[in-house]
């Protein structure tokens, strides 16, 4: 099979021919139709993750078929279409897993760091990390769903935010374009934050009630005239952007930041305590959490904007995905 990989820190990539992998029990092989490429990918690349073993095939926005399935796993069969993202792996024993919480597992494991992703014709997976897609979602659309979809659907869904709150997007990109759809379709009036206005008119068409320019207006202000916000999702990876964000919270307001800048935040605490506001960080989510976001997606009509490139351009479709110039998510395609 060809896959692309990353043999060193700092490498290039690589095409490579291997032989297709044979699932153990517990493990499914999947087909690989597509797979997005996320902003994570760095940290393979650029070898950033901690006891990251090389060679490795990154990938964790997967969308295929499964193709051979190995002992003991129910209910999945050959032939059925899955998803496979962030989440990889857990364990079921340790304590957060016996207390239900398998996002959180000690023993979790990262597709595409952990173990080989979905750069690459076939996969190995663990049947725990496995979403069923639904009929109707394209595979080069449910890619992207397996991590920016279901980060930010997920972030949302268990933000506390109820109908009619005031929600806000920050950033319009590979995570903000969904974030916007999702907030509108959850019925929450819906703020669109960008720098400039060259994507005012397609964050409306997103669902955005409102939108405003972080580079013509005070944002803080042009928030609290909406009443304050009940939830900032925070989506532009910038320190020095999203630390004001506070200012605009409503009370138990909540900035909920799904992608890390390279920053810290710089948080004023008063701020935060007059308004009892909070802020946190969300973690992905698991394979259901994933499949939930899939068929949510496709019951009211969120959809990722995308650009194809087959496999043999991973170098070319990564660096589109890095320029910031990709509107807004980069899938391989296998052909
Ligand atoms: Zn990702
Ligand atoms: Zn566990």
């Amino acid at each position: 099979m060809k896959a692309a990989q990353i043999s060193r820190a700092g490498g290039d990539w690589e095409l490579v021919e291997r032989d297709i992998p044979e699932p153990d029990a517990g493990q499914v092989r999947v087909k690989v139709d597509a797979c997005g490429i996320c902003h994570s990918e760095i940290l393979v690349k650029d070898g950033l993750w901690p006891g990251l073993q090389y060679p490795r095939v990154p990938g964790h926005e997967v969308a295929g078929r499964i193709d051979a399935v190995g002992d003991n796993v129910t209910p999945w069969t050959v032939g059925q279409r899955v998803g496979v993202g962030w989440h990889g792996y857990h364990c079921f024993v340790c304590e957060p897993c016996r207390r239900g919480d398998f996002a959180m597992c000690i023993n979790r494991k990262v597709t595409g760091i952990d173990f080989d992703g979905g750069y690459a014709e076939y996969m190995i997976a663990p049947a725990v990390a496995l979403a069923a897609i639904p009929d109707e979602v394209p595979a080069e659309e449910a890619g992207p769903f397996m991590c920016a979809g279901v980060t930010v659907y997920n972030a949302l869904r268990n933000s506390g935010a109820r109908p009619g709150d005031l929600v806000a997007v920050h950033g319009i990109g590979g995570l903000g374009h969904l974030g916007i759809q999702y907030a509108r379709r959850m019925g929450f009036e819906t703020v669109a934050i960008n720098r400039g206005n060259d994507k005012q008119a397609l964050a409306q068409k997103l669902g955005a009630h409102h939108y405003i320019d972080a580079t013509a207006s005070d944002v803080v202000a042009e928030l609290q005239k909406l009443g304050g916000a009940r939830v900032i999702l925070a989506t532009a990876p910038s320190a020095q952007a999203i630390s004001p964000l506070v200012d605009g919270l409503g009370p138990s307001g909540l900035l909920l930041v799904p992608a890390a800048p390279p920053e810290p935040l710089t948080i004023n605490v008063f701020s935060l305590i007059t308004r009892r506001s909070s802020v946190a960080g969300w973690y992905s989510g698991t394979a259901r959490d994933s499949q939930d976001a899939l068929e949510f997606s496709a019951l009211s009509d969120v959809h990722p904007m995308i650009e194809k490139y087959p496999l043999d351009r991973v170098a070319e479709g990564y660096e589109q995905m890095h320029s910031g110039k990709v509107r807004f998510r980069v899938v391989l395609t296998m052909g």
